[in-house]
């Protein structure tokens, strides 16, 4: 059973993929908050911005990896020749319920499979596409992948921190909220030091994109 908080079609809007056409699969539940407002301030993870718990209009429970599968296929445009399709798998915390038997019938899908992780949890085989935005305080099992996205600043999480893991692509993505313009200015700064990180905007925010 894969239990999904919401479905859609949209553009990516942040990190290496900004601007391209995917399903969003959106999973419920993480284990670094319960997704509660009262549990917020004790929760491993504060800054959470995303509404992950139980299922939305578009989300739903799927019984079997097919059944899953095709509810994403179905939101793909029809007739959307030439362009490889596209899953972000997220959350909430994807890990914990994406399996390989979930990736095989993407694939089976004709899709690409990406994944964006808190990194506190072992991946399926498979995937095509790996990022991992690890949180301060929580244990980083996920040291290797394609993106590292840290949102920035978090105490005790340094972008020096992760500098030396295996990743191809590193990205710096300002925390949101009221202090928002403040540590956009402190990330630009840090991509201007050290040019080994990349600015990953918040697009769908500024342009009203789901
Ligand atoms: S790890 Fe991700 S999904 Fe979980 S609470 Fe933090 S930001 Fe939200």
């Amino acid at each position: 059973m894969y239990t999904l908080r919401e479905i859609f079609y949209t553009l990516q809007g942040e990190g290496h993929h900004a601007g391209r056409p995917a399903v969003f699969a959106r999973f419920s539940g993480c284990n670094l908050w319960t997704g509660r407002e009262e549990d917020r301030a004790s929760a491993t993870c504060r800054f959470c911005d995303t509404q992950f718990v139980g299922t939305g209009p578009d989300g739903g429970r799927f019984a079997t990896a097919d059944a899953l599968a095709d509810a994403v296929l179905a939101r793909w445009p029809e007739g959307a020749a030439g362009a490889r399709r596209f899953v972000v798998c997220t959350g909430g915390e994807p890990l914990l319920q994406l399996d390989a038997a979930a990736v095989d019938a993407l694939h089976a899908r004709g899709f690409e499979v990406a994944v964006e992780t808190n990194g506190t949890q072992c991946a399926p085989r498979g995937l095509d596409w790996l990022t991992v935005s690890p949180k301060a305080g929580a244990p980083q099992v996920l040291t290797h992948g394609d993106e590292l996205k840290l949102v920035f600043p978090q105490d005790g999480a340094p972008p020096s921190a992760y500098e030396h893991m295996a990743f191809t692509h590193f990205s710096l993505q300002p925390l949101d909220g009221p202090d928002r313009e403040r540590n956009t200015a402190a990330a630009i700064a840090v991509c201007l030091d050290n040019p080994r990180w990349r600015l990953s905007l918040q697009t769908h925010k500024y342009t009203g994109m789901r």
